[in-house]
């Protein structure tokens, strides 16, 4: 029969095994277990989210929100086999409280659940965040440091004007100007390969994935040219969940560090793919939603709503960011241009990628001193 009708095809096999709990899944961490408070934060819309309260001798430390990357978790800041930031922020007078915000691969919404756009993480999610913790420690200062999409969607809530009056924000690898690297047809062509076989994640872990599944094409071609043998790692390295950009410098991370890549960054959600489109194209944070009134808050554009920032802001970058680019050396030059006013820094950090300024094994040494110099100067 040459026309056929009727999907005969068996039920689909489910993609990977899915977590329908609400409970985020347990960090991992080398700290007291007694010093580490869980609070089943729910954002503004209801989603549960995860808060992470890590207390210390003191009642007077100044707070810092640390904000993970999409698909990444509360984890990528404590990793129990290098010296991470919760370690250097402790041992510097700050009480770190960790969000994991909808994206988080703790949480199922990137595998199951309501899709969402970045705007929902603007508005339900930062807010709620920054809002439970003041109530918590009353006047005492509170800072953010936030990586990647972490801190996009920061940059939204904050010329949304919804967290204002923070102590200052540390922004990693990408603020107001979002540049894209990557082959944007390779990009365009997996990505519509994947659409048209109705998938909607790009996942990173080849030992859930098997050998002979749709997504070994996706493999294969994340594995040209690599020099690691790992798929996992290639997928990520050699082609950041298909897009051809990179996440971090291979050498950079301890050998513990790049064995649990599959649990450190999840799937990445597909569906997620025209928000961040708009974004490129626009070289800005934009909002998705348009005609939502939910959504009128948020500045349609926040790079032309900067001038509603408050608080110093400190742009980092390692100098090879592969996903990224220089986005945050133009954001320097941008905000410098148009809005003078602001207190707005930019500090490279050499021989680092993206991910790896956080997760790599002498992070300690080149990258958080430049945090902890900032944070320190504004307690
Ligand atoms: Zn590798």
């Amino acid at each position: 029969m040459m026309f056929r009708t009727t999907n005969t095809r068996p039920a689909r096999p489910a993609l990977r095994r899915v977590r329908t709990a609400a409970a985020p899944r347990p960090l991992r961490h080398r700290l007291d277990p007694a010093s580490v408070e869980e609070i089943p934060l729910r954002a503004g819309d209801g989603v549960r989210l995860g808060l992470t309260r890590v207390g210390a001798r003191g009642t007077d430390r100044p707070a810092v929100l640390l904000l993970h990357g999409h698909t990444a978790s509360a984890d990528m800041f404590l990793l129990p086999e290098t010296r991470n930031l919760v370690d250097a922020l402790l041992d510097g007078g700050y009480e770190p409280w960790l969000l994991d915000w909808r994206g988080s691969c703790r949480l199922p919404y990137n595998e199951t659940g309501g899709r969402y756009t970045y705007d929902d993480v603007a508005l339900y999610d930062i807010p709620a965040a920054v809002s439970y913790i003041r109530e918590r420690i009353g006047g005492r200062p509170l800072f953010v440091v936030a990586h990647c999409i972490g801190s996009l969607t920061l940059s939204l809530s904050m010329t949304a004007g919804l967290v204002p009056g923070l102590a200052g924000v540390v922004s990693q690898g990408v603020f107001l100007t979002p540049k894209l690297a990557g082959r944007t047809s390779l990009r365009m062509s997996v990505a519509g390969e994947l659409l048209r076989g109705r998938i909607d994640h790009i996942p990173v872990d080849f030992r859930r994935v098997g050998l002979w599944s749709k997504y070994t094409p996706l493999f294969a071609l994340a594995s040209r040219g690599a020099h690691c043998p790992d798929p996992t790692c290639q997928i990520l390295h050699n082609s950041a969940w298909g897009s051809g950009a990179s996440l971090f410098r291979h050498e950079n991370l301890a050998a513990a560090t790049h064995d649990r890549l599959a649990e450190l960054l999840g799937p990445a959600p597909l569906w997620i793919v025209p928000h961040l489109r708009r974004i490129e194209l626009a070289r800005s944070v934009v909002r998705w939603h348009d005609t939502d009134h939910r959504y009128r808050v948020l500045p349609p554009n926040a790079l032309d709503a900067a001038d509603r920032i408050d608080t110093p802001v400190l742009l980092i970058a390692g100098s090879d960011n592969g996903l990224w680019l220089d986005s945050q050396k133009l954001c320097h030059e941008v905000l410098a241009h148009r809005q003078p006013q602001l207190d707005v820094t930019y500090t490279e950090i050499p021989g680092y990628g993206h991910l790896d300024t956080f997760i790599g094994r002498g992070a300690a040494l080149d990258v958080f001193g430049h945090i902890l110099d900032f944070l320190d100067e504004r307690r």
